[in-house]
Order: C-alpha cells, then sequence, then structure tokens
C-alpha cells in the first residue's frame, strides 16, 4: 500500500461536479480507499481569459502499480469528456499524480513528483489539508518550505458543504 496524492482540476462543464464524480471514481479503483479530500479552490487560470479552475487534492491508498494508476486516471479524464487536443487548454478535468509514497519515479509517461507541484499554491495548499507540513519529498523538498516560498495568490478556498 502506498499514500498517494492526486491533484484535480477543472474549468469547464460545472467544475465542481466534475470534481465529485471524479472523486467516487478513485473512490472505486481497485485495490484502493480513499483517504481523504481536501476542501475545493478556485484558482485563476494560468492563461488569460480562460475561466477559473476548480481544484482540490484527493489521498489515496493504494496498491495499484503507478502506469496502471496513470492509465485509470486518463481513463477517468476520457469518461468525463476531456479531449487532449490542446495541451493548455480549458478542460473538464486534469488528473495528476503528485506523489506515489516516497517513490521518485522517472519513466517518460510518468514523473514524481508532479514536475510542476513545486510551485502551483492550487496543490500545495489543499496538499497541506491532508499531508504534515513535516512532509518531505522525494525529491528532498519539504512542503512546509514550498508553502512558504508559493504565496496564497489568485486562490480562494471555497466553504465547505
Ligand atoms: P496534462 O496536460 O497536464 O494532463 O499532461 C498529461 C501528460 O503528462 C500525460 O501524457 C502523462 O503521461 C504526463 N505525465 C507525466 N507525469 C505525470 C504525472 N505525475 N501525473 C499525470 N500525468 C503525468
Amino acid at each position: 500500500m502506498e499514500r498517494i496524492y492526486i491533484g484535480m482540476g477543472s474549468n469547464l462543464a460545472a467544475p465542481d461536479q466534475q470534481l465529485r464524480r471524479a472523486i467516487t471514481a478513485l473512490a472505486q479503483l481497485p485495490g484502493t480507499t480513499l483517504a481523504g479530500v481536501s476542501a475545493f479552490y478556485q484558482s485563476d487560470s494560468l492563461l488569460p481569459g480562460q475561466p477559473r479552475f476548480t481544484n482540490a487534492v484527493a489521498a489515496l491508498d493504494s496498491n495499484m502499480a503507478p502506469l496502471d494508476l496513470l492509465d485509470a486516471l486518463q481513463t477517468i479524464e476520457k469518461d468525463q469528456g476531456r479531449e487532449r487536443h490542446e495541451r493548455w487548454g480549458p478542460r473538464t478535468l486534469d488528473l495528476d499524480i503528485l506523489l506515489f509514497g516516497d517513490q521518485l519515479i522517472d519513466e517518460p509517461r510518468l514523473k514524481v513528483p508532479h514536475y510542476q507541484m513545486h510551485v502551483r499554491a492550487f496543490v500545495l495548499y489543499p496538499l497541506a489539508e491532508l499531508a504534515p507540513t513535516t512532509l518531505q519529498l522525494p525529491d528532498g523538498h519539504r512542503l512546509s518550505d514550498l508553502l512558504t516560498t508559493c504565496p496564497f495568490v489568485g486562490l480562494e478556498r471555497l466553504p465547505q458543504e
């Protein structure tokens, strides 16, 4: 069993519902338990002119292999209408493997820790709701240090229902 953190984002087609549906799908993955979900956050799109994103992080305990999990996440994205034309276009659902236990993964299809998680407030702040800030990433970064250097800007934590 590994503790895995998944970053989720959507800025199309009722983003909050997309995230809720994705959470249900994550909880149903084989050999997997949903261990927690952060609050939902709204963040400005990294590209001007795009709708704001809803983001959250989910914690899983799973015995799936990393590439099998990536395949499963891409199936969930596809089931929820994501078309992979534009790299940076609006998306109904984006699922990223942020951390996979303490594994460093450097495969052509999968880099873990996720290559941009260190500088993304919409990843780090929801992650800090689920993981201890003393958490040390397998690349040596400490979550508390990343939070210090990544300001809470362009981000809004939504009230929980
Ligand atoms: P994106 O446009 O952010 O959804 O990027 C998707 C691509 O990133 C996919 O083709 C994956 O193979 C690749 N990828 C590399 N590392 C990761 C990761 N940690 N989580 C999800 N996708 C990843």
